[in-house]
Formats: C-alpha cells, structure tokens, sequence
C-alpha cells in the first residue's frame, strides 16, 4: 500500500511529568485512509535511536483501565527517552484497538467480560481481523525524522520486521514488560500466545490460575464470590488508587 506524508505541523514543546519532549504532527495517507499520526521525541536524535511505535489506547492511557499495560509501556518508553536524551515515540489514534477502532474495542471487552473470550477469540466474534495494523506511517516517520538505526522499545516481532522492511536497522530490541500485576496476566499470555509478542512471563505468573475475576478483576483475598458471570466488581484493591 503506498504511503505519502500529506502535511507536518510545526514543532510543539510537551511538559509532561517525565520531561520535556517535542510533538510533532504528521498528517499520512496510507492508500485511500487519511489520518493524523504523531511523532512526540526527545533530542538530538543520533544514531541508533531508541524508538517506540506505540498504538493509541484511549481506555488505558486516558482512563487508567488496568486491563491493558498499554499505558504503562507509553510512559515506560517516554522515560526511557528521557534517562537516555533521546529518542522517538510514533504515536497512531488510527491503531486503537488493534486497528479495529475504539467501538469494536468496547464490544470485544463486553464479549471478553461477559463470556470469558480472548481478545483474538473476541475480535473474530466480532468478525474482525485480529490485528489490522500497519506500521508504514510508523516507518515514514521515523525516516522523515532520520532514523536509520532503531534500539526499539517492543514485546512485538512484527514491528521489528516492519522497521527492517523500510530500510531502517533494527539494532536492538529491548522489551517493555511491566512488572508483576495479577490483573494482567491473562492479557500478558493472549499477547504471546496468541499475537507471538516476546513476553517471557515469570513462572509464578504462569502458574496463577485463568479465570476471569482473576484476569481483570483482581478481588481482595477473603472475599467470597459466588456470582459465575464474571461481571466486574467494584471492590477496591490496596493498589486501586
Ligand atoms: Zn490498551
């Protein structure tokens, strides 16, 4: 599918609570879909360049869902930037949910809750595709900004092969695995299992049993809960705040 760069903004400072970083706005035609993509890097940039390619998720970044570590891995990253002096962050509120959109995503948390799916399971029930991501605005952002060798920051083996097919070095890959949190487990499995990410999980983690309460929706121990729905619950955890 061809890629064209359509327009780039002008550079904007961004103070956030790591540090300061630079945003910069790519507006990316990838065939006959038009849509806005972000670069937000620390620099100068000199090679190789520690890089994430980071998918937008709305319900873990903006709402603190604790079912994803997506918002973990975004700020892990900025902070990796950070302690380094530099590096680049491409940034696509098209790749929410996959590439699915964000609605598709609430319907396959719905089918996750309810009947116990996996996300895979979820998305085809919805008789989505999986995983409808394509990383060539990625690509042509980091190009645009000089990147021709990449320490990536990514679980995810098909990001690698992306920045190799456009030319630029994969050098290394570093991974981005969040420590130990009973409540993602489940996802952290689906995500090797089902998509090959490269997350080793210690094998206490793998030894936690699967069923849903205990996937998403951790429950302080002595409570008793005989409700099978798996609907969620609203008890509070110590680290809930
Ligand atoms: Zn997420």
């Amino acid at each position: 599918m061809s890629v064209r760069i359509l327009e780039v903004s002008k550079d904007v400072p961004i103070r956030n609570r790591i540090g300061m970083f630079t945003l910069r706005a790519y507006l990316i035609a990838e065939g006959p879909h038009v849509d806005t993509h972000l670069a937000i890097f620390k620099g100068p940039l000199t090679n190789p360049v520690p890089v994430r390619i980071n998918s937008a998720c709305l319900t873990g970044e903006v709402f603190g869902d604790r079912r994803c570590d997506c918002a973990w891995q975004m700020w892990e990253a900025l902070r990796r930037f950070e302690d380094r002096g530099q590096g680049v962050m491409t940034y696509h509120p098209s790749h929410e949910g996959r590439g699915i959109g964000l609605f598709q995503k609430i319907r396959s948390y719905e089918l996750m809750d309810e009947r116990g799916l996996t996300t895979r399971e979820a998305f085809q029930e919805l008789g989505e595709t999986p995983d409808v991501r394509s990383y060539a605005s990625a690509t042509a952002i980091l190009q645009d900004l000089g990147v021709r060798e990449a320490q990536l920051l990514s679980n995810n083996p098909e990001k690698i092969k992306a920045l190799s097919d456009s030319g630029i070095a994969v050098i290394g890959s570093e991974r981005v695995v969040m420590d130990f949190d009973k409540s993602l487990v489940g996802y952290l499995q689906s995500k090797a299992a089902q998509f090959g990410h490269l997350i080793e999980l210690p094998t206490f983690m793998l030894g936690v049993p699967m069923t849903e309460d205990v996937a998403f929706w951790p429950q302080p121990t002595g409570v008793h809960d005989d409700d099978t729905s798996h609907k969620p619950t609203k008890t509070a955890t110590a680290t809930g705040a």
